[in-house]
């Protein structure tokens, strides 16, 4: 039960920080109903609807009703998923209102001191760091290395945890050495010969436990053609801390990245990560009342492109590509089509791999429930979406499940490892699939 007080705190803060407008905007009409998982998971449930959470969101800044619990939950179970936001007739940008109710709750919460401090070492001391995160990572390969994790197996401490956790141990990748995540080179050209310059956003996790995924990108861009600056002064591009109320911390990490790609004289900044990629196109609206900063970030925004997109514009799909007897099918993440609209790509260059057949599974673009760390906090919901998920994975009969962003690899790896299906599949970024393709013939 919240406070007269804490109420008022909190109905200010939805009258403060969501923008009315948006609110305006949504004509009712349910068009986006049938999209939304959390919706078909409640059983239809209109309070976990989009168009059920933008009446509360309304209702809460109209003062009719109060933020109650019912409120919270509704708002914090939503996937951000942003499915319902290419059918909306009307154009409702969902994801920019759910990141402002989220701003508006986590600014008025009354935290404890654990969780204060939890927060600030996540979102000021973590990820914004790329040496802390190198160190933090670190950890893990000690914990892979040293034995830890075979004995912790074999004693079945992991029991203990949460299941989405105790999978998600088993299907983490094999975190790098320390020196390899500190070597990142800032520029890298093909054999001396000039090719197309672009610039590389290595992101925060990607550049440390899935930097082998980064170094394959950057693999790929050579061979089509591409030099690479990639600016050592950029930073995790704020997504963590935009889908988590905190959107100031956003904002700051939002500039630092501006600062390190704006002098480069590059027409793109590539991305190799759904989630970084949307939040990295969100940047001109998140500092779009800052006089300052406002055009730069513009700019900035217009230059985002997924590795996906570059390599079609660069023909690569007409490469020789070649693996023999694969069964493949492809899981969109959710931010690189409804938050890039970048859907036809990938299924181009996987279409165009010769000796294998490519599947399209049914309802690719609903999410696999992975969403962040919403899979970890939202582990029942989560769960419930991925069962739905491998249902139809596993009626496409493949042998591998395609990804594009890191958190979905994870999530389709654990959907593989729950229905004890890791002999017969396996789940892999595009990249990964791509420069094998592309290697097995040149
Ligand atoms: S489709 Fe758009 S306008 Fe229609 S109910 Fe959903 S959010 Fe509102
Ligand atoms: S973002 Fe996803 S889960 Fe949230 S309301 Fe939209 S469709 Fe539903």
């Amino acid at each position: 039960m919240t406070s007269i007080l804490e109420q008022e705190k909190l109905q200010a803060a939805f009258k403060e920080y969501i923008d009315y407008d948006e609110l305006l905007n949504c004509t009712r009409c349910g068009f986006c109903l049938p999209s939304c998982p959390t919706y078909i998971e409640t059983g239809n449930n209109e309070v976990h609807s989009p168009r059920g959470r933008i009446a509360l969101m309304k209702g809460v800044v109209d003062g009719l009703i109060e933020v109650t619990e019912e409120v919270k939950e509704s708002i914090d179970l939503c996937l951000g998923c942003r499915a319902c936001e290419p059918v909306c007739p009307s154009g409702v940008n969902f994801g920019q209102l759910l990141e402002q109710a989220r701003e508006a709750i986590y600014q008025t919460k009354k935290m404890s001191l654990g969780e204060k401090a939890a927060r600030n070492i996540a979102f000021d001391k973590l990820f914004p760091n790329h040496d802390r995160m190198i160190s933090t990572v670190g950890l893990l390969r000690f914990y892979q290395k040293s034995g830890l994790q075979t004995v912790t197996r074999r004693l079945g401490i992991l029991k203990f945890f949460p299941e989405p956790l105790e999978l998600m141990e088993r299907v983490l990748p094999e975190v790098p050495k320390r020196r390899e995540m500190k070597r990142r080179p800032t520029y890298i050209t093909r054999d001396g010969q000039e090719g197309k310059k672009l610039a590389f956003f290595s992101g925060c996790l990607m550049d440390t436990m899935f930097l082998d995924i980064n170094n394959k990108t950057m693999k790929l861009l050579q061979y089509a053609g591409c030099d690479i600056v990639i600016p050592d002064i950029q930073g995790c591009c704020g997504a963590l801390h935009g889908h988590s109320g905190e959107r100031e911390r956003a904002k700051e990490m939002a500039k630092k990245n501006i600062l390190a790609f704006e002098e480069l004289g590059i027409d793109y900044i590539i991305t190799n990560a759904g989630g970084c990629g949307a939040f990295l196109v969100e940047y001109a609206h998140l500092l779009k009342d800052d006089p300052k900063w406002a055009d730069r970030a513009a700019e900035f925004t217009g230059k985002i492109k997924d590795i996906t997109s570059i390599l079609v514009d660069l023909n690569f799909h007409k490469e020789s590509l070649v693996l023999e007897n694969q069964v493949i099918t492809y899981q969109d993440s959710c931010h690189l089509k409804n938050g890039q609209g970048v859907h036809k790509e990938p299924r181009k260059l996987l279409q165009a791999i010769q000796g294998s057949q490519y599947v399209e599974m049914e309802k690719a673009s609903s999410c696999c429930g992975s969403a962040g760390i919403y899979n970890i906090i939202q582990s029942e919901m989560s769960m419930k979406v991925l069962d739905d998920k491998m249902n139809r994975v596993k009626d496409t009969k493949a042998h591998t499940i395609v990804t594009t962003n890191p958190g979905c690899l994870l999530q389709m790896k654990l959907g593989i490892e729950r229905e004890g299906l890791a002999d017969k599949m396996n789940a892999v970024h595009i990249v990964e699939l791509l420069l094998d393709a592309y290697e097995k013939h040149h």
